[in-house]
């Protein structure tokens, strides 16, 4: 039983970060039992931080593991259902699909089969633990909680025509962080694990086994051209891909539509969407956790690519109790919850890259925002220690980049403040203040808020939208003007302690000495 160290963690092959080993635990479709919860809750109490933490792909991350786990553990882990069966591959990225898939009233497909499918398809089959690590594959239901935005090398998003269900096949190609691109291939259910395993044998095929890179799937397909990959892929196939155009096919943008309480497809069952302050939980919550999921529910927890939580199966009658618990377990399950889309990667304390203590900034500011107003929707903030974006890949309603400068020899920790997301060259989005020191953050972002709330055009328009209807230099104006709302003075730029020679050197994105 392999426990090496690599660059891409997963059980069997631990990674060194700054507060100790760092151990993540693929959880396909982010679907776990709460047997599996206790014993993962277990680890995290006697090898690591006493924590986990949810990951964008609905893994768990245990951190700060300073005792070996040993292979007995491992093993106990496996026969439970966690980690591959087969070591090789367990380090491939874990399996995307709706936290609800199953249970959505509104979607075409339960995807859940495709992911159990591929799971035991490459565990089956040695030769693909030669895939990239980062080769992601993502299967989207049709319903409410869409995950087809987030970005993967390959996307399965289920369409209705002509009252069939299909899969449309979307591919990441382009450029870096670029959005998943429609291919124009309409797929039947049955075909999607045929094509998968061609479009990985194509993979395969043109690996440069000399070299100890391994390209993303977007770098293949640029450099051969997805329409050649393809034909390679074709040929590989039972059966002729079916090309058909689709201009109305859009990729639907995630809403946080999961937090809060919900009914499933399942007669008068309900799923309660539960808030994650940055995506962690304690082991003691964890263990609450499968408690109410046993008693309570069908004892499933489901974890959400936007590092959140939902217990599912719960009879109407019990759903008052379970939120009561859920409060004794200092968790809650409410939309207008700040750090219900705040987002963070691990920061300085975990990561040498990182300028700023982003997860203690998040925190920090979402305290803060609490006592002074409340949200009526999700609003998107993400921390970024550097340019990397670890923690979120796509649009946010704001986007905060740390960088660290030295006045009078002293760090000062700071954000620029970008908004409205933006493409996938404006990876944060557009630029709203070059650079503001993180006391400074929570009353401009108060400002910022406060400001949205009384002048978007209806409570249906988000933060991002709201800011893309205006220039920059507009929005500067509302944020800074006291007739705008707030009773706090913004902080204006001539205010804050930079200088702007020095900002360059600072950006993040290079190992911190
Ligand atoms: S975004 Fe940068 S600082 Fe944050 S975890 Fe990733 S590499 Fe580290």
């Amino acid at each position: 039983m392999s426990s090496g160290f690599a660059t891409c963690p997963g059980l069997f092959y631990s990674t060194s970060a700054e507060d100790g080993i760092l151990s993540r635990i693929r959880i396909p479709g982010g679907i776990l039992d709460s047997i599996q919860c206790r014993a993962i809750a277990d680890i995290a109490d006697h090898h690591g931080g006493g924590y986990v933490d949810v990951t964008n792909r609905a893994n768990l991350q245990v951190r700060e593991i300073h005792t070996k786990i040993n292979s007995q553990v491992l093993k106990h882990l496996q026969d439970i259902g966690l980690g591959s069966s087969n070591t090789a591959v367990d380090h491939i990225r874990n399996i995307m699909t709706s936290p609800t898939a199953g249970i959505d009233p509104q979607e075409l497909i339960d995807t859940r089969p495709f992911v159990q499918g591929w799971d035991d398809f490459i565990a089956a089959y040695p030769a693909l633990s030669e895939l990239s690590a980062k080769f992601s594959v993502c299967f989207d239901g049709g319903g409410t909680v869409s995950v087809s935005d987030r970005l993967n090398d390959i996307t399965f998003a289920a369409v209705l025509i002509d009252g069939s269900v299909y899969l449309r096949l979307y591919l990441s190609v382009g450029a870096k962080g670029a959005p998943p691109s429609d291919v124009e291939i309409l797929l039947s259910p049955e075909q999607c694990l045929q094509i998968l395993a061609a479009l990985a044998d194509v993979y395969l095929a043109h690996l440069d086994t000399t070299s100890k890179r391994k390209p993303r799937l977007r770098e293949l397909l640029n450099t051969l051209g997805y329409e050649n990959y393809l034909q390679e892929v074709e040929q590989r196939l039972p059966f002729p891909l079916v090309r058909m155009r689709c201009e109305e096919c859009q990729i639907p943008t995630a809403k946080y539509q999961h937090i809060g309480i919900y009914p499933q497809r399942q007669q008068d069952l309900f799923y309660i969407g539960i808030v994650l302050p940055l995506g962690r939980l304690d082991s003691t919550q964890m263990q609450g956790l499968a408690d109410l999921a046993e008693k309570y529910g069908s004892g499933t927890l489901r974890l959400t690519p936007w590092q959140n939580l939902l217990l599912t199966d719960i009879p109407q009658q019990w759903v008052i109790d379970v939120q009561n618990q859920l409060a004794l377990l200092g968790l809650d399950s409410s939309i207008t919850n700040i750090k219900s889309a705040l987002v963070a990667c691990s920061g300085n304390k975990g990561c040498a890259a990182s300028a700023t203590d982003t997860k203690r900034h998040a925190l920090s500011l979402a305290e803060y925002l609490e006592t002074r107003l409340t949200l009526d929707r999700p609003i998107n903030i993400h921390f970024s220690g550097c340019i990397k974006s670890c923690a979120q890949h796509t649009k946010s309603d704001i986007a905060l980049l740390g960088v660290s400068i030295e006045v009078d020899n002293r760090t000062v920790e700071g954000y620029h403040v970008y908004v409205g997301g933006g493409d996938y060259n404006q990876k944060f989005g557009r630029e709203l203040y070059q650079y503001v020191t993180f006391d400074k953050l929570p009353p401009l972002l108060e400002q910022m808020l406060k400001t949205y709330k009384i002048q978007r055009t209806n409570p249906g328009e988000s933060f991002g939208e709201f800011t893309n209807r205006y220039a920059i230099a507009q929005l500067k104006q509302l944020f800074a003007s006291p007739d705008s709302n707030s009773q706090t003075e913004c902080p204006t730029i001539s205010e804050m302690p930079m200088k702007s020679t020095v900002i360059p050197l600072q950006l993040s994105g290079q190992k911190r000495t």
